[in-house]
């Protein structure tokens, strides 16, 4: 996707360790004309799926889905990060996190995903497949079909890719990275 290539390379920030900050346009301060770009993409490329809910996970992950959603006219339902009081069913997983190197529980209510449910997830960033692989499992409690996962940005140097793939999910990166440095990044041959 150029438009997302070329502002990568105007406005993100690359550093030592394989991190990406795109805070001033993805996850933090959020650019909706690029969002919704972003959105009719991921749309374009799962055209060929029945699908009649997306999923994401807060918080990084609801800016894309929700405007997904908006084009799709489709509920969208983001797994949360801490249990709320008033929850009663619901289905939980641990997810261990790549950025801020915790380990912490995540869950959906059984109200919003059960086996009537044919959904994509929709991410920002792919890197270690952790947080893809902690929804997987709530997907598969709840007996709903995972069609597909697509990501604003693969970090292609990390084992997310092969680790979906070895669970025959379907990935789609909208730009995959072959290596960060500091102030260096390079993508993959698309
Ligand atoms: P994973 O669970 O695939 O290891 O990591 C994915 C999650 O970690 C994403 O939801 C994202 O929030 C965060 N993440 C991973 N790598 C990066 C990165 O380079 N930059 C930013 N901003 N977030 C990242």
């Amino acid at each position: 996707m150029e438009l997302l290539k070329e502002r990568i390379l105007k406005d993100g920030k690359s550093f030592d360790g394989g991190i990406l900050k795109v805070d001033s346009f993805i996850n933090h301060q959020m650019d909706p004309v690029l969002m919704k770009a972003i959105a009719s993409e991921f749309v374009q490329r799962f055209s060929d799926l029945n699908i009649n809910k997306i999923i994401t996970i807060e918080a990084s992950g609801i800016a894309p889905a929700i405007m997904v959603g908006l084009e799709l006219n489709l509920p969208v339902v983001f797994v949360k990060k801490a249990k709320p009081k008033t929850m009663a069913g619901f289905y939980a997983s641990q997810v261990y996190s790549f950025t801020k190197d915790r380990t912490y529980d995540v869950c959906v209510s059984s109200q919003f995903l059960n086996e009537n449910d044919n959904v994509i997830f929709i991410d920002d960033f792919l890197a270690n497949g952790n947080a893809a692989l902690g929804v997987e499992n709530l997907i598969k409690q709840s007996g709903a079909n995972l069609l597909g996962m697509g990501f604003i940005i693969e970090k292609s140097f990390q084992e997310g890719r092969d680790r979906l793939l070895n669970e025959n999910i379907r990935v789609e990166s909208l730009i995959r990275l072959k290596s960060l440095g500091d102030n260096s990044i390079i993508f993959e041959e698309q």
